[in-house]
C-alpha cells in the first residue's frame, strides 16, 4: 500500500471481530492531512465499526478484538504503550445524535480542558470562544454561555459538540453521520463547517447520504459487508467507479 508522506492516518490489514463475528476484513485505507474522507455503504457494512477503530472507541466493547495496524503519524495506535486518553484527544469524535452534557454552553466546551487540568479562567474563556467560533456557533450563543446546552436547537447542539471536540486541539476529527438527525438547513451548516475545518484538520465522516459524500469529501471509501470495495477521489468514485458493486450502490440499485 502506498503511504505518502502526507498520510495522517492509515489502516493496514485491519481485521475486527465482535466475538466470533468478523465485522471488518483486511482493510487498507490511508487518510491524508487536510482532506475529508467519506465512508459510505449500506447499513451494517461496518462504517461505524471502522470509524471507532480509529480512536479505539471499540476498546469499550469487551468481546471485541482487533488485528492489524492503525497508525497516526506513523505510530501504531494499538501499541500497548499508547495512552488511550491522549489518543482520543488527538483523534476527536462527533456522534450521530448531538449529545451535549446537561451543563451550560460554556461548561460543555470547557469540559475537555478541565479534564486535562486547565484551571486558568482567562485561558478557558479564550479557548471556549475560539472553539465556538471555529464551530460557527459563537454569534448564536455568545449571550447564552451560561444557559443550559439542552435549550439549544438540534443543529446548534451538534455544532456545540463539534466545538467541544475542537477545544482540546485534536488533529483528526471523526464524524459518524453527524447531520442525520438534523433538518436541511442545520445539515447545510454542518457541511459548510466541514469545508472550513478541513483546512486545519483531517476529517473522516460516515454518511448514508451519497449527495453529502459528494458535496463534502475529497476521497470516498465504499464499504460492503465488512470489506473495503473501492476507494478513490470522490469525483471519480461518483462518475466512473471501477467496481460494479460501487456503481450499483451509488446509482441507488441497493442500500
Ligand atoms: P454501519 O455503521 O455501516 O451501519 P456497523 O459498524 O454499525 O455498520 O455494524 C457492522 C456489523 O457489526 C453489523 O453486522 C452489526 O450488526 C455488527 N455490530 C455492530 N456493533 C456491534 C456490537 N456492539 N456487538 C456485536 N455486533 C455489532
Ligand atoms: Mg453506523
Amino acid at each position: 500500500m502506498a503511504v505518502t508522506s502526507k498520510a495522517k492516518m492509515y489502516a493496514q490489514g485491519l481485521q475486527f471481530y465482535y466475538g466470533d463475528f468478523k465485522a471488518l476484513h483486511d482493510i487498507d485505507l490511508t487518510f491524508e492531512q487536510n482532506q475529508v474522507t467519506a465512508l459510505i455503504g449500506p447499513s451494517g457494512c461496518g462504517k461505524s465499526t471502522f470509524l471507532r477503530c480509529l480512536n479505539r472507541m471499540n476498546d469499550l466493547i469487551p468481546i471485541s478484538r482487533v488485528e492489524g495496524v492503525i497508525a497516526l503519524d506513523g505510530d501504531n495506535i494499538y501499541d500497548p504503550k499508547v495512552d488511550v486518553v491522549e489518543l482520543r484527544r488527538r483523534v476527536g469524535m462527533v456522534f450521530q445524535k448531538p449529545n451535549p452534557f446537561p451543563k451550560t454552553v460554556f461548561e460543555n466546551v470547557a469540559y475537555g480542558l478541565r479534564v486535562n487540568g486547565v484551571k486558568d479562567r482567562e485561558y478557558l474563556e479564550e479557548k471556549v470562544e475560539q472553539s465556538l467560533r471555529h464551530a460557527a456557533l459563537w454569534d448564536e450563543v455568545k449571550d447564552r454561555l451560561q444557559d443550559s446546552a439542552l435549550g439549544l436547537s438540534g443543529g446548534q447542539q451538534q455544532r456545540l459538540c463539534i466545538a467541544r471536540a475542537l477545544a482540546v486541539e485534536p488533529e483528526v476529527l471523526l464524524m459518524d453521520e453527524p447531520a442525520s438527525a438534523l433538518d436541511p438547513i442545520a445539515t447545510q451548516k454542518i457541511e459548510e463547517l466541514i469545508h472550513i475545518l478541513k483546512q486545519q484538520y483531517t476529517i473522516i465522516i460516515v454518511t448514508h447520504s451519497m449527495q453529502q459524500a459528494a458535496r463534502v469529501s475529497d476521497v470516498t471509501a465504499f464499504f460492503y459487508m465488512g470489506r473495503l470495495i473501492e476507494t478513490g477521489a470522490t469525483e471519480i468514485m461518483f462518475t466512473r467507479p471501477r467496481n460494479k458493486q460501487t456503481e450499483d450502490y451509488i446509482t441507488g440499485r441497493f442500500g
